[in-house]
């Protein structure tokens, strides 16, 4: 069941949001414009445009939750499509941050194959630890 926040908690939420992901999630209209282009959204647990209501909502708790903010990849349709040019891939991005503060780590750097972190491009290796790390 989805909470309801009191203003003051859910404003706070919505402000800490615009500070870290430097977007006016509240400009949001829910036109479906990012989940329309989103190469993900059908394999997302929350559609992009979800992710922006459910930041509007201050339900911070329930989109640390998510998959959706792990299966972003940051490719930036939603935000070369939005009207209001909301840059999702930023507010996932604050989501993720906090899992990282709460030290919720999404793997074990151990686990990763010795050919890989040979092999594979060290940009790739960065993004990696950036993205699922912390
Ligand atoms: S495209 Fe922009 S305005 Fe439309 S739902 Fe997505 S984030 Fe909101
Ligand atoms: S940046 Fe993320 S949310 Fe936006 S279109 Fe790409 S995968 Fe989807």
């Amino acid at each position: 069941m989805v909470r309801i926040l009191q203003p003051e908690e859910r404003r706070e939420a919505v402000n800490r949001m615009h500070e870290l992901s430097n977007q006016d999630i509240l400009l949001c209209l829910q036109c479906g414009k990012c989940t329309a282009g989103c190469p993900f959204s059908n394999d997302m647990d929350l559609a992009p445009h979800q992710i922006v209501r459910m930041a509007q909502l201050g339900l911070i708790d329930e989109l640390k939750a998510s998959e959706a903010i792990w299966y972003c990849a940051t490719c930036f349709t939603c935000v070369s499509r939005c009207p209001v040019a909301i840059d999702i891939a930023a507010v996932a991005e604050v989501i993720r941050l906090y899992l990282q503060m709460d030290d919720e780590a999404r793997f074990d750097p151990e686990s990763i194959p010795k050919s890989l972190t040979e092999n594979a491009p060290q940009q790739a290796l960065v993004s990696l630890y950036r993205k699922f790390g912390n």
